[in-house]
């Protein structure tokens, strides 16, 4: 039904957020008032695709992982899902692949920016201790981060989360519930 990508710095919260997403959607399902399909709400993430940490510490061992990550977003897409991508996700082209991909499974998209300031993402790694980065893998994933956009199709609609803010979440919940349009046609 939907595809919710989390995208952000290491540490800069995205876990956090995704929970919290998935927790709204849920009540929202539950509700007395919601009246639409029975939906289920998946967390896609790295530890789920089997995707340590240490992936990112060089490409040949990012590109694999990215691909199961991929893979795995790919098989949760479906019409009575809510697919939540809690995974850095800072790759234009790699967030274009997954736009596309849930276009030809017909389901709708938003794209969450968490943001913090590498200062703030840094205190938060280093209190996180356990499942660091290595600390030029951190530095690397902030000085290539490809932040996204709302002027493009596959990082719209956009929702910009500052780590001291609360979400959106009704607009989020509109959003992949109604859309601004008519569910996209499936990609040729
Ligand atoms: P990510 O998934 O991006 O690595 P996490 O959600 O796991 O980030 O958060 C990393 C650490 O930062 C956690 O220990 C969490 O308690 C802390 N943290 C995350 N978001 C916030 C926030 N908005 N305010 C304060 N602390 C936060
Ligand atoms: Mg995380």
């Amino acid at each position: 039904m939907a595809l919710v990508t989390i995208s952000g710095f290491p540490c800069s919260g995205k876990t956090t957020r995704a929970k919290q997403l998935k927790a709204y959607f849920e009540s929202r399902i539950s509700s007395p008032e919601y009246d639409g399909p029975d939906l289920t709400v998946v967390i896609v993430d790295d530890d789920i695709s089997h995707v340590p940490r240490s992936s990112y510490d060089t490409s040949a061992l990012e590109k694999p992982a990215r691909a199961s990550l991929f893979s795995n977003v790919s098989r949760s897409l479906g019409s009575d899902t809510i697919t939540i991508v809690d995974s850095a996700n800072y790759i234009k082209g790699y967030r274009y692949q997954m736009y596309c991909a849930a276009r030809e499974a017909r389901v709708r998209v938003a794209t969450i920016h968490v943001v913090a300031t590498p200062d703030k993402c840094k205190e938060w790694h280093e209190k996180r201790g356990e499942c660091s980065y290595k600390p030029a893998t951190f530095d690397n994933l902030i000085m290539r981060y490809e932040e996204p956009s709302s002027m493009v199709r596959w990082d719209s609609p956009l929702f910009t989360i500052p780590w001291d803010e609360q979400p959106p979440f009704e607009d989020i919940w509109n959003a992949i519930l109604k859309g601004d349009k008519k569910p996209p046609p499936a990609a040729v």
